[in-house]
C-alpha cells in the first residue's frame, strides 16, 4: 500500500526478526535495501535472497554498532554505493534482563553501547548524507517497555527510553531539512529475542494484551514502511505502538 520506489533504506539488525521482515517488507515496496548484520552472515545473504526472487533490491553492509568509527566508515560506504541514502531504521539492539538489584556495570555499559550509543552513531551519519538532498527518514525501533516498564527490564527499559528523548531532539533539529524522525515501539513480538519466555510467562502476557496474541515482525515492518513513505511525511517525532493494545 505504501510505495518506497526510488529510495534507498538501510536497515540494521536485519538478518533475523523484526529487522529481517522490515528489510524484505521495504523491498516489497520498492526500496533498494541494504540488509546490515552483526555477525551472521549466511542469515543475511538468505534476506537478499528473498528479496531477490521476489523481483527487489538488495546488499549487505556489516558493522557492530558498538563501534563507532566502524559504524560511520560503512554507511559512508552505502552512501558511496548507492548514490543516496534516504532511510535508516535503527533496530539492531539486544536484551540483558534481570531484577534491579543485580544490575551490574558490565550489561549496563553494553545495553547503552548498543542499543543507545549504536542507534545513536548510526542515526548521526545516516542524517550526514541526508542533508544535501534534504529529504530524509529516520526510524528508531524502541519497544513498549521504554514507556511503561516492567520487572526484571529497568535497564534495557532505561535504553528504550532513551530513544524517545533522542528522537524527539533529532525530530527538532533536522525538521526544517525535510527529514523526520519517529520511533516504533514494539509490545511483545515473536522473535529470538521473546525465544526464551517461558509458555507460563506468555499464557501471563497475552492476558494482558487487549488483542489477546503477541504480535509478528510483520506487523512492526508494516509501521516501518508507512513512516518512511511520503503517507508520513508531516508526521516526525511520533511513537508509533506496535503492541496489540498492551500500553496506550
Ligand atoms: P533479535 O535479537 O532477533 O534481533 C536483533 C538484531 O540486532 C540481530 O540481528 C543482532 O545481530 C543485531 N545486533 C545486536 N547487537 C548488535 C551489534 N553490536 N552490532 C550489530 N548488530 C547487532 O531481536 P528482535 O526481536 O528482532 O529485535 C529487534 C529490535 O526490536 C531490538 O532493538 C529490540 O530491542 C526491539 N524490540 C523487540 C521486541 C520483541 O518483542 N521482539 C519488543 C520491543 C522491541
Amino acid at each position: 500500500m505504501f510505495r518506497l520506489d526510488k529510495k534507498v533504506a538501510l536497515v540494521t539488525g536485519a538478518s533475523r526478526g523484526i529487522g529481517r521482515a522490515t528489510a524484505i517488507a521495504m523491498a516489497s515496496s520498492g526500496a533498494r535495501v541494504v540488509v546490515h548484520y552483526g555477525k551472521n552472515r549466511d542469515a543475511a545473504e538468505e534476506v537478499v535472497k528473498i528479496i531477490g526472487d521476489a523481483g527487489g533490491e538488495a546488499d549487505i553492509a556489516t558493522f557492530d554498532i558498538t563501534n563507532s568509527e566502524s559504524v560511520e566508515a560503512e554507511i559512508a560506504s552505502v552512501e558511496k554505493r548507492h548514490g543516496r541514502l534516504d532511510i535508516l531504521v535503527a533496530n539492531a539492539g539486544i536484551a540483558v534482563d534481570g531484577l534491579a538489584l543485580r544490575l551490574r556495570d558490565e550489561d549496563l555499559d553494553l545495553l547503552w553501547q548498543t542499543n543507545v550509543r549504536g542507534s545513536l552513531m548510526a542515526a548521526k551519519s545516516a542524517l550526514k548524507t541526508m542533508l544535501r538532498p534534504k529529504q530524509g527518514r529516520v526510524i528508531f525501533v524502541s519497544s513498549v517497555v521504554g514507556e511503561m516498564g516492567n520487572v526484571g527490564q529497568t535497564a534495557y527499559a532505561a535504553t528504550k527510553a532513551a530513544l524517545l528523548g533522542a528522537a524527539k531532539s533529532l525530530a527538532r533539529e533536522f525538521a526544517s531539512r525535510n527529514i523526520t524522525v519517529n520511533v516504533v515501539a514494539p509490545g511483545f513480538i515473536d522473535t529470538d529475542m521473546t525465544a526464551k519466555l517461558s509458555d507460563e510467562q506468555r499464557e501471563q502476557l497475552t492476558k494482558i494484551i487487549p488483542l489477546g496474541k503477541t504480535g509478528s515482525p510483520n506487523d512492526v515492518a508494516a509501521a516501518c514502511v508507512y513512516l518512511a513513505s511520503d503517507a508520513a511525511r508531516y508526521v516526525t517525532g511520533q511513537v508509533l505502538r506496535v503492541n496489540g493494545g498492551l500500553y496506550m
